[in-house]
């Protein structure tokens, strides 16, 4: 498969993410179809791309009519049945690999043979992912950051049994809806988790030590190091339970210097989730 060939982009999980990254294919020009497990949370997606526009319509990075047209381009949708003409698929479901197992191998049925199926998950392996699979060549990790409609940055991650050409597919897409790449074979974390993760579970375990009260160790990172956000609001940011999902796998595969931070998981039991829940480790409106 070749860029040229893409005309319709599946997206499953209207979620933080997958509603981003609908909202830059269908931008790009992308005919998009997107899919949840519910009309809900279907129009809950469309919802966040409507915001997400308006706010790009008032900073000037993309005029109404294009708002407009990108967001007539997108259909949402409860049924697997109609990705079955996408020619490209990025899966943003929950970071867990049975569903996302499941989820491969209802696409592995339903989509053409050509099709190429990617994974937006933030840890989870490529190549157990594609085993779910007849079609493990044509598979690999799309890994957008969040916000996808703001953040440059898309992680390639190559499995086990990806094809160069399915790896080429994947960066020019990438490239062709505005994103720059970086590629990273098929272990866990890739690049950006596996240093991403420690850190923020540090940031955590500092605030819960009583190191300086929350404001300060993200006052701390953010003048101190340069990053535009500290590990508290980041984590907010990411959603609490993504953040411990992916801990834990990191956790399992790579040892205790990985362990998640006793106060994410409270956090977490206790439905504080971040700026999604309207609670985290600071309070949103
Ligand atoms: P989210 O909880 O906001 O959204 C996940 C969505 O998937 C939910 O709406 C859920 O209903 C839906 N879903 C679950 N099973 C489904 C199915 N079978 N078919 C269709 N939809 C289904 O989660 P998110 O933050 O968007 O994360 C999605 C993926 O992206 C995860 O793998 C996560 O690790 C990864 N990721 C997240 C971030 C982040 O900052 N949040 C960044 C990079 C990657």
């Amino acid at each position: 498969m070749h860029l040229e060939a893409v005309d319709t982009v599946g997206v499953v999980g209207a979620g933080t993410m997958g509603n981003g990254i609908a909202q830059v294919a269908a931008t790009a020009g992308y005919d998009v179809v997107m899919r949840d497990v519910s009309e809900e949370l279907v129009a809950a997606g469309f919802d966040d791309i409507q915001a997400s526009f308006e706010t790009l319509i008032a900073r000037e990075t993309v005029t109404e009519q294009e708002a407009e047209a990108a967001r007539a381009r997108i259909t949402g949708t409860t049924e697997m049945d109609d990705l079955a003409g996408a020619d490209l698929v990025v899966e943003a479901v929950t970071e867990d690999m049975e569903i996302k197992q499941s989820v491969f191998e209802e696409l592995d049925a339903v989509c053409g043979p050509d099709a190429v199926l990617a994974s937006n998950t933030s840890t989870l392996s490529i190549t157990t992912i594609a085993s779910a699979t007849d079609r493990p060549g044509q598979v690999l990790g799309l890994h957008f950051m969040n916000p996808v409609p703001v953040m440059k940055g898309v992680e390639l991650v190559v499995g086990e049994k990806t094809s160069d050409e399915t790896v080429t597919l994947g960066r020019e897409f990438a490239h062709d809806i505005g994103k720059e790449t970086w590629a990273a074979d098929d272990k866990p974390g890739f690049v950006v988790n596996r240093v991403l993760m420690p850190w923020i579970n540090e940031g955590i375990r500092a605030y819960d030590e009583g190191v300086a009260d929350k404001a300060d160790i993200d006052r701390g990172l953010t003048l101190g190091t340069n990053v535009p956000m500290g590990p508290l609001e980041l984590a907010d940011h990411i959603g609490l339970d993504v953040v411990l999902d992916a801990s834990e796998t990191l956790h399992e595969e790579l040892g205790d210097r990985y362990k998640p931070a006793y106060l994410l998981k409270r956090k977490v039991a206790a439905g504080d989730l971040g700026k999604k829940s309207g609670r985290g480790f600071y309070d949103y409106d």
